[in-house]
């Protein structure tokens, strides 16, 4: 997983090693790493631009603290590598964050709904049924729309989910979605729910149809959250649908799929400073319980190594 973003970092570090001082030969020469991987990552092109800029300034310009008081109290050096990992730590974690998981939820009783909006293919379905095991297991009571009418398989995908997860479907055949969505609302008040999760259609690419419908189904059931399901391993190409989607409907976040199949890296590193909007949520795989919060810092590490 990410394994050519990990690359520039693997080969600035070694040639960091064993380096006591920290030059600004030392630091461009690392920094060319990094951005020949970012780019290869397909991160978009400003935000490596920006990356690189920031990360040099702090670099270059600090005065490097030798010494620092670990844990334990005791005083030990810190080399050059650990000096310009840490900063390079702490602005990916910038670029990625702040930590953004909340769902806007109204207290579990009340009904509230989320939207989930994406291309076909992103995993919209499989993620609308992790997220109502997720909320099953906070206590919720999640209803499902099956309100992506145009692909009868992608009804059938989602009551088979329902199933397993033993939450209600609603779908009716013949009415359109901004009316099965109000209809979902209203079925899941007698039956109880007290969360909406509505599969929208997907098309392979944004078309005004698409867009017309999505704005429709928003007007009309007004939900707490709007999700688009992006898959990470189609880089700058889900960052654009991201900014579109955004434009066009005011999203509260992403999910971020196929993570766990991703070796590049660029949607999950351009994704928040491109949109500004938050990823949310990491699909890792095609089961029920894939799903990870996202956090910024953790997947920093995971790519610092
Ligand atoms: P939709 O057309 O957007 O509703 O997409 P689906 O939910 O049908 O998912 C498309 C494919 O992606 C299916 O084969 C899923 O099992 C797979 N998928 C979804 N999420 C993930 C994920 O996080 N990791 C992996 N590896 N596969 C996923």
């Amino acid at each position: 997983m990410l394994e050519t973003v990990t690359k520039g970092f693997r080969a600035a570090k070694n040639r960091l090693a064993g380096k006591s001082e920290l030059t600004p030969d030392l630091v461009d020469e690392s920094l060319r790493d990094i951005r020949v991987s970012l780019l290869e990552a397909d991160v978009a092109f400003d935000v490596v631009k920006k990356f690189v800029a920031r990360v040099r300034e702090k670099a270059v310009g600090e005065v490097v603290q030798t010494t620092v008081t670990d844990a334990g109290g005791q005083k030990r050096r810190v080399s050059a590598m650990d000096h310009f990992i840490k900063i390079c730590h702490d602005e990916l974690e910038a670029l990625m964050g702040p930590v953004d998981t909340s769902l806007h939820l109204k207290p579990k009783g009340q009904l509230s709904g989320i939207m989930m909006v994406g291309l076909q293919g992103s995993g919209k379905t499989t993620t609308t049924g992790k997220l109502a095991s997720r909320l099953l297991q906070e206590g919720r009571k999640p209803l499902l729309v099956a309100a992506d009418i145009y692909r009868p398989a992608a009804v059938d995908q989602l009551k088979v989910l329902g199933e397993r997860l033993k939450v209600p479907v609603y779908f009716e055949p013949g009415i359109q979605p901004p009316e099965l969505a109000k209809r979902g609302y209203a079925a899941a008040r007698e039956q109880k729910c007290d969360v909406v999760l509505i599969d929208t259609a997907g098309r392979l690419a944004i078309d005004e149809t698409l867009m017309t419908e999505l704005e429709a189904i928003k007007s009309n059931v007004q939900p707490d959250t709007i999700l688009l399901v992006c898959d990470a391993m189609i880089g700058q190409d889900s960052v654009r649908t991201a900014a579109e989607f955004d434009r066009r409907l005011t999203l509260d976040g992403f999910i971020l799929t196929k993570l766990d199949g991703d070796a590049r890296g660029g949607a999950a590193l351009s994704i928040k400073e491109v949109t500004g909007k938050p990823i949310k949520f990491l699909g890792m795989g095609e089961s029920m319980d894939k799903l990870e919060e996202f956090r910024p810092e953790g997947l920093a590490g995971r790519i610092l190594g």
